[in-house]
């Protein structure tokens, strides 16, 4: 499921490979057939994401990607073949050829377009710098400190922090010993201090090949440590009636909202 690593590291990729050049953009769906025109011919001058959106730039104009729960990118060297008739946006050109399926959304925005998205978005872990991003995380932890709904509830909201989706949010919950139904109000501030540094340093990590690591290697068990390289491996994400990692206690879910959360509760009272 695409959370903010994902969007970075399909940003990069993108990056490395049409960055600066001259691609070729249709539709074979069709829905997108007017603006892959607009943009058809012309160079890629930027690729930029912020939380789960991504922005591909083209002087002025900019195609703003929301993948969802269900949309992917296929990149494939060279030329591909006939695309399926789902691919919403191919890109291309004589290396490498980018196909987009079934996004939640596929728009093409002027810059202002852009700028009125990232306004409704919360500081991003991935992106955050200290020196022009300082003022906005301040505001975003206050509304957490402050509020009666719940510390899991709050990692999901986008406006308050970008790019923290439902596996992170509960890896990072269990990383810091937080029980998830705890009010933000109630929350110390060097715990949200300490799961903000957890969640850079893991997203960071997890957008330099697209995949979540959130375990550390000593506490996998024998046969996930070979398979550590190529796979994702969680304390409490989707392990619901497993025992924990740490204290060998059962792993429970609860829906909340139309999300489930998955917690411990031994290692998170
Ligand atoms: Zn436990």
């Amino acid at each position: 499921m695409p959370e903010g690593h994902t969007i970075r590291h399909l940003a990069d990729v993108h990056a490395a490979h049409f960055g600066g050049k001259v691609l070729q953009a249709s539709s074979p769906q069709g829905r997108f057939a007017t603006e892959a025109w607009t943009i058809s011919g012309r160079e890629m001058t930027d690729v930029t994401a912020r939380g789960k959106h991504l922005f591909f730039h083209f002087d002025g104009d900019v195609v703003h990607i929301h993948l969802g729960l269900y949309g992917w990118f296929t990149l494939v060297p060279g030329v591909a073949p006939k695309p399926k008739d789902t691919v919403r946006l191919r890109l291309q050109n004589d290396d490498t050829t980018s196909d987009l399926i079934g996004p939640t959304k596929c728009e093409l925005l002027t810059e202002t377009g852009r700028h009125k998205i990232i306004e409704r978005l919360g500081v991003d872990p991935i992106s955050y710098d200290p020196t022009t991003d300082e003022e906005l995380r301040e505001r975003k932890f206050h509304k957490i400190l402050s509020s009666k709904k719940s510390i899991a509830e709050l990692l999901m909201d986008q406006s308050i922090i970008a790019g923290i989706g439902n596996v992170y949010r509960a890896e990072i919950l269990f990383r810091a010993g937080q029980n998830p139904f705890t009010p933000g109000r109630e929350l110390m501030p060097e715990i949200l201090d300490a799961m903000w540094d957890d969640a850079r340093r893991l997203l960071k990590l997890g957008a330099e090949d697209g995949m979540i690591r959130a375990v550390e290697p000593e506490h996998l068990l024998n046969e996930e440590q070979r398979r550590y390289k190529y796979g994702q491996f969680s304390y409490v994400y989707k392990r619901n009636g497993q025992l924990c990692r740490i204290c060998g206690g059962v792993i429970e879910s609860i829906s909340l909202g139309n999300r489930t959360v998955y917690w411990c509760p031994g290692c998170q009272e």
